[in-house]
């Protein structure tokens, strides 16, 4: 079967949006069963020769500020246990926050291959200076994207697959 990416990352980076950038229209949304009430989003992506599945492990995302870091330590859980290469999504306008630290600690220590997207990167001028910041994560060279306005997605696709 394919090589499984799990998309990691708090809400309103951009994840949807680069799901429905690299899907095109092979999204489906799978619910589980009530009760254990998560959804979780699955996308086949082809780059090059490689073909992959994507998992949005973020479901249904929390609205209130002390969830989203409890939402994220479950994301990466899912993304550990399940995935053979997880791509961590950020966001520059934002900047790295708290909650990016402890996650990507979580992911460091599962030995697993990681990527790191800092996505909402519309102007490549604009924004040079402030990719630098998400070198202190500790998770190797992050990758300036803009999933809105496709940029970049090329190069974070060839360091994804290079993992499998
Ligand atoms: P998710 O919560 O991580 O799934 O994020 P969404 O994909 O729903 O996007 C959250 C918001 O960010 C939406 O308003 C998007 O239009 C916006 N967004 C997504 N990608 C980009 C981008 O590359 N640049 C900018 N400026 N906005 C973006
Ligand atoms: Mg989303």
């Amino acid at each position: 079967s394919k090589p499984i990416v799990a998309v990691v990352g708090r809400p309103n980076v951009g994840k949807s949006t680069l799901f429905n950038v690299l899907a095109g229209r092979k999204i489906s949304i799978v619910k589980d069963t009530p009760g254990v009430t998560r959804d979780r989003i699955y996308a086949d992506v082809t780059w090059l020769d490689k073909q992959f599945t994507m998992v949005d492990t973020g479901g249904i995302e929390p609205e209130s500020k002390d969830l989203i870091l409890s939402s994220m330590r479950e994301q990466a859980e899912i993304a550990i246990a399940t995935a053979d290469v997880i791509l961590f999504v950020t966001d520059v306008q934002q900047g790295v926050i708290d909650a990016d630290y402890k996650v990507a600690d979580m992911l460091r220590r599962s030995g697993k291959p990681i990527v790191l997207a800092v996505n909402k990167v519309d102007s490549f001028k604009k924004y040079e200076a402030d990719i630098y910041e998400f070198y202190n994560l500790g998770i190797g060279d992050p990758y300036g994207i803009s999933a809105a306005s496709q940029l970049g997605l090329g190069d974070l696709l060839d360091e994804v697959v290079k993992h499998f």
